[in-house]
């Protein structure tokens, strides 16, 4: 264990962890678009500077790339930081005038418009919410494994989708694109059997129907993922059910190996 200080507070810090995550531990809310716990930081947003007072890079940096180390002081909202931090909000305001999160941010700095010429694109499959932070591009390649969306185009006319605009059937329909985005702006939808990812050329994913009850719950090639890579042990009787029927199915089963005693009791607690 570390001990570092962050606006005076001494905070204890495991070794090799951010001073984003120490901060956010001990209640320090420091602002962040791209950080993602599950994904390498790459400070991609600066939503997250803080200033270095003491420590190896003295001055301002990112604290989502910042390790904690023995000794090492910041401070988050100095009158430097804050005016930064501004800055960025309207930067944001411009390029996803449609995003709350960003609207909350600036509403909590007193931001109340951007200098800079909004983006606004007629029927954006990203809802005019995309800050380009490549959270979903990166979770769908480097976690999930899929790689069905990318960056296209550049500079200004960057934007996210599947190849050439095409449905794209290396998308599970997962979610977790729409999980991790910080503003919002992945839009899916489930119709009865088929899970629609809108914001992803409307590519259309069919949904497992529970054997049991007959609900449509999760995305077939989801499902097929998860018991393959996340769950290889599940029993083949559970594994066309829905997470209800599995539950119940699951109480079922612990009942009838209790009472054939493949289960053992509690034991008897003592007065
Ligand atoms: S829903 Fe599709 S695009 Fe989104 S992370 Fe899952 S596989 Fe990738």
């Amino acid at each position: 264990m570390t001990q570092v200080i962050i606006d005076g507070k001494p905070c204890a810090a495991e070794e090799g962890e951010t001073l984003l995550v120490v901060a956010r531990r001990e209640g320090i809310d420091i602002p962040a678009f791209c950080f993602e716990e599950s994904l390498a930081s790459y400070g991609a947003c600066r939503m997250c500077l803080v200033e270095v007072v003491k420590g190896a890079r003295p001055g301002i940096t990112t604290s989502c790339t910042l390790q904690a180390a023995d000794g090492l002081e910041v401070l988050t909202e100095t009158p430097e930081i804050t005016g930064l931090r501004k800055a960025l909000i309207e930067l944001y305001l411009a390029q996803a005038p449609r995003a709350e999160s960003i609207k909350a941010l600036a509403r909590r700095y007193g931001v109340e418009k951007t200098r800079f010429a909004r983006k606004v694109v007629k029927e954006d499959p990203l809802q005019n919410r995309c800050i380009l932070c490549g959270l979903c591009v990166r979770v769908c390649g480097e976690i999930m494994g899929a790689g069905a969306i990318n960056y296209i185009g550049r500079g200004q006319f960057t934007e996210i989708n599947t190849p050439f605009y095409e449905e794209n059937e290396a998308c599970m329909g997962c979610g977790a694109c729409a999980e991790v985005c910080p503003t919002g702006a992945i839009a899916l939808e489930d119709r009865t059997d088929t899970r629609v990812m809108k914001s992803w050329s409307e590519t259309k994913v069919p949904l497992a129907r529970c054997a049991a009850c007959g609900t449509f719950f999760a995305p077939v090639p989801f499902t097929r993922y998860a018991h393959e890579k996340l769950d290889p042990g599940i029993l083949d009787a559970l594994k066309d059910l829905c997470p209800a029927c599995r539950s119940k199915a699951a109480a079922r089963k612990a009942i009838l190996l209790k009472k054939e005693g493949v289960i053992p009791p509690e034991p008897e607690l003592q007065a």
